[in-house]
C-alpha cells in the first residue's frame, strides 16, 4: 500500500480522501491555502503544508507548490480529488515525472478524454453509443457542414472540442443560423480554451442525464457500478443526484455498463471514472467521460457497498479490484442533496461564519461535510459546503429519509439552499421520478 499521500484538494472531498487513507493505514499530508488553515481535514491530517495564498490560482492550482509539498514531506502519491487539478493532464504528467504516483488515470488518457472529439472517437470505436453528429471536427466547407446538419436533423448543437463546465456550446434551429453559429463558437472556443476545434451533434430536447460509474485496475480488470441520475440541474450544475436511475432495468444497466467497462479495457483506463450520457426515448448517448472521482460518488457507494475512494487508492498501489462484476449488487436506493452556501432564491454565494450546525442522523443517513459550528466559509472557492445522502430499501424510503433529514439539518449564520431542497423533495414530478435536465430551471422560471 502507499505509505503517504498528499491530498491536493479542500473541503468535503479532502476530508473524504483523508478518511479513506486512514482506513487503509496511509499517512496523510493536507496541502492548503492560507485561507484554509481551519479546514477539518487540515487539523486531522498527519502533516499539513500551506502552499499559497487564498486565490486558487496561487495555491490549489499551483502545480510546483503541490509537487514540492510532496517532496518535502516524503509522500509517495498525490490524490487530486475533483475540480482543481484533477483533470489536468500536465499535472498528472509532472506528478509522475517527479517520481510520485498520480491517483487517477495516465496523463495521456486524461488528455484524450479532455478533447471531446478524440473522446467520442475512442468511445465509438469501443462500441459506446454516441449522439448522432459530425464524427469529427467541422471544417471550413459550409456546404459540407450544412449537409451534416440536414442529415442529423435540426436542432443541432455546435460544441467546442476543448470545452468544459457547460461553456462553448450553441444550439442551432435552422440552416440560416448555422454558419454564424459555427464561426461564433469557434472564436469563443479559441479565446476560452485555446483551441478553436468545434463539432456538431444532434440537440436532444428533453433528455435525462444518466452516468455510469466505472473502476479499472492496472491488471486489465474493469467493472461498472451501475448508474446515477443527475438530471436535477441548474446551469449545468447538478443539484440532486440518485442511484439507481428511475426506470432503468437490470438488463439495460448491464448492457450499457458492460460497454463502458469494455471501453475502459480497450483504452487501458486506470482508476475510477464516469461515462456521462444523455438519455432520451429509451436510448443512451455518450457525451463525455470524467476521469476522476465525482461529487456524487456516495450514492453509488450507498447502493453497492463499494468504497470508491479506497478502490482508487488500492488501484494506484497496483492492487487488483476488490470485487468482480458478478459481485456488484445494487441494493435499495440512494439520494444526495448538494448543500451550498448560497441564497436559495437568487443563488448568490453566501460566505460567512456558521454559527450553529446540527447534522441529521438515523438509519440510512450520511453527511459528508467539512463544516462545523464556528467554521468560516471563505468567499474564494466553490459554494458547496457538503452533501446530505440517504439510503433506503426503495426510492420512496430514501426520499422519506431525505425529507426528514433536511428537516433535522440546521446550518445557521449563512444562507444555504436547504429551503430549495425541501421544496424539491416534496415536488410531485420529482417524487414520481424521471424528470429531465430542464425541469429545475423551468420550475424556477429561468
Ligand atoms: P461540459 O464538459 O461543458 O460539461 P457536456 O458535453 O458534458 O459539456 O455537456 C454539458 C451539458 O450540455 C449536458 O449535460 C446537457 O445539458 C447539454 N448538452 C450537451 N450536449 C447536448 C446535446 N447533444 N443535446 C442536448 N443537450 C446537450
Amino acid at each position: 500500500m502507499l505509505s503517504k499521500v498528499v491530498i491536493a484538494n479542500r473541503g468535503e472531498i479532502a476530508l473524504r480522501i483523508l478518511r479513506a487513507c486512514r482506513e487503509l493505514g496511509i499517512r496523510t499530508v493536507a496541502v492548503h491555502s492560507s485561507a484554509d488553515r481551519c479546514l477539518k481535514h487540515v487539523r486531522l491530517a498527519d502533516e499539513s503544508v500551506c502552499i499559497g495564498p487564498a486565490p486558487s490560482i496561487e495555491s490549489y492550482l499551483n502545480i510546483p507548490a503541490v509537487i514540492s509539498a510532496a517532496e518535502v514531506t516524503d509522500a509517495v502519491g498525490i490524490h487530486p480529488g475533483y475540480g482543481f487539478l484533477s483533470e489536468n493532464a500536465d499535472f498528472a504528467e509532472q506528478v509522475e515525472k517527479s517520481g510520485f504516483t498520480f491517483i487517477g488515470p495516465k496523463a495521456e488518457t486524461i488528455r484524450i478524454m479532455g478533447d471531446k472529439v478524440a473522446a467520442i472517437k475512442a468511445m465509438k470505436e469501443a462500441g459506446v453509443p454516441c449522439v448522432p453528429g459530425s464524427d469529427g471536427p467541422l471544417g471550413d466547407d459550409m456546404e459540407e457542414n450544412m449537409q451534416f446538419a440536414r442529415d442529423i436533423g435540426y436542432p443541432v448543437i455546435i460544441k467546442a472540442s476543448g470545452g468544459g463546465g457547460g461553456r462553448g456550446m450553441r444550439v442551432v434551429h435552422s440552416e440560416a443560423a448555422l454558419a454564424n453559429a459555427i464561426s461564433l463558437t469557434k472564436t469563443e472556443a479559441a479565446t476560452a480554451f485555446g483551441n478553436d476545434m468545434v463539432y456538431m451533434e444532434k440537440y436532444l430536447q428533453k433528455p435525462r442525464h444518466i452516468e455510469f460509474q466505472v473502476l479499472a485496475d492496472t491488471q486489465g480488470n474493469a467493472i461498472h457500478l451501475g448508474e446515477r441520475d443527475c438530471s436535477m440541474q441548474r446551469r449545468h450544475q447538478k443539484v440532486i443526484e440518485e442511484a439507481p436511475a428511475p426506470g432503468i432495468d437490470q438488463e439495460t444497466r448491464d448492457r450499457i455498463g458492460n460497454r463502458c467497462a469494455e471501453a475502459c479495457r480497450k483504452i487501458g483506463y486506470r482508476g475510477a471514472g464516469t461515462f456521462e450520457f444523455l438519455y432520451e426515448n429509451g436510448e443512451f448517448y455518450f457525451i463525455e467521460m470524467n476521469t476522476r472521482v465525482q461529487v456524487e460518488h456516495p450514492v453509488t457507494e450507498m447502493v453497492t457497498g463499494v468504497d470508491i475512494v479506497k478502490e482508487q487508492l488500492c488501484i494506484a498501489a497496483g492492487e487488483p479490484l476488490s470485487l468482480t462484476q458478478d459481485e456488484v449488487k445494487i441494493q435499495g436506493h440512494s439520494m444526495e442533496c448538494r448543500l451550498n452556501a448560497e441564497d436559495p432564491k437568487n443563488f448568490f454565494p453566501s460566505p460567512g461564519t456558521i454559527e450553529r450546525f446540527h447534522a441529521p442522523g438515523g438509519p440510512g443517513v450520511r453527511v459528508d461535510t467539512h463544516v462545523y459550528a464556528g467554521y468560516f466559509v471563505p468567499p474564494h472557492y466553490d459554494s458547496m459546503i457538503g452533501k446530505l445522502i440517504t439510503h433506503g430499501n426503495d426510492r420512496d424510503s430514501a426520499m422519506r429519509r431525505m425529507q426528514i433529514a433536511l428537516q433535522e439539518l440546521v446550518i445557521d449564520g449563512i444562507k444555504t439552499n436547504i429551503p430549495l431542497h425541501q421544496e424539491l423533495v416534496t415536488d410531485t414530478a420529482f417524487l414520481t421520478g424521471g424528470t429531465n435536465i430542464h425541469y429545475l430551471e423551468k420550475k424556477l422560471g429561468i
